[in-house]
């Protein structure tokens, strides 16, 4: 907890390109792709066993574009809070080990998993009903809501959806932010053709300080990260309890429990704490 263990940590978690490289070496190293293997180690408690036999590499896939969660950064390599933690929680599992990332587009996530294309989303993706129906989460790992995003020291300045009848609005993709705005289109508060679909929320950003739309509902904590580098303020959020999930394959129980088992164990010594204070630190 002292300032020189937390400057010692984000040392080391502030390798994730090391951590990638190294994933990236194991990749050879399993015995035959999809031989999933049972785990016969007693103890799963202390952190120092290196047994390397009988390992599964999983591929993750994220979509990058959504910071903190996941990004390219100036280095060009994919960082964040979801790269971080999901090499953190599979590092506690016994059985599994990561492979290289596939960065994909965020609608194209859940078909890659049904393809085996991917064996886990980290993409800070909803738990909802829809999605449960095709594939499987983890338990929730982060908390979000709705934010409305408009130009700072712009004159509109939305206080309701209501407010936004008639303007050009923006959502990416497959997301829960674009479902609100569907919403505003299927309530008549904006016409459909006042309903922009972006690859990613970077670029609807980048309309939105253009001037070629006139706001962006996006998750909460990616806003307040837009907010932070961006000329663009948060106007109004819209309440609407989302939890974050990994994903999984529907019959993939084992890989979900021990994701569920890492996840835990990460919370309890201290890792996610430390996760989240690097990536959703305010300043
Ligand atoms: N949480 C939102 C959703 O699941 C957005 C996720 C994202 O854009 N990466 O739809």
């Amino acid at each position: 907890m002292s300032e020189s263990n937390r400057r010692t940590f984000l040392k080391s978690v502030g390798g994730t390109g090391v951590a990638l490289t190294v994933a990236g070496c194991l990749g050879g190293g399993g015995d035959g792709d999809g031989s999933t293997t049972t785990g016969t180690t007693g103890d799963g408690t202390t952190g120092d066993t290196t047994t390397t036999e009988d390992v599964t590499t999983i591929t993750p896939g994220t979509a990058s574009g959504f910071p903190p969660f996941e990004f390219v950064n100036e280095s060009g390599d994919l960082v964040g809070f979801d790269i971080d933690l999901l090499s953190a929680v599979v590092e506690q599992t016994d059985g599994y080990e990561l492979g290289s990332w596939e960065d994909l587009e965020f609608n194209q996530l859940i078909v890659a998993l049904q393809n085996d294309n991917i064996d886990v989303v980290a993409a800070a993706m909803t738990i909802n009903e829809e999605r449960d129906q095709t594939i499987d989460f983890t338990d929730p790992y982060y908390d979000a809501n709705q934010a409305v995003l408009v130009r700072e020291g712009g004159s509109f300045q939305p206080e309701s959806t209501d407010d936004l009848a008639d303007h050009p609005v923006g959502a990416q993709s497959g997301t829960t932010g674009k479902d609100q705005m569907d919403a505003l289109v299927e309530e008549g508060t904006i016409s459909s053709s006042q309903a922009n679909t972006y690859e990613n929320y970077v670029l609807a950003v980048q309309d939105l300080a253009n001037g070629n739309i006139d706001a962006v509902i996006v998750d909460t904590p990616v806003a307040e990260t837009f907010v932070a580098n961006r000329d663009v303020v948060i106007s109004f959020t819209i309440e609407t309890g989302e939890q974050y999930g990994f994903g999984v394959r529907e019959n993939d129980d084992e890989l979900q429990s021990a994701l569920n088992e890492g996840l835990q164990a990460v919370q309890d010594n201290g890792t996610y704490a430390e996760l989240t204070e690097e990536w959703f630190a305010s300043e």
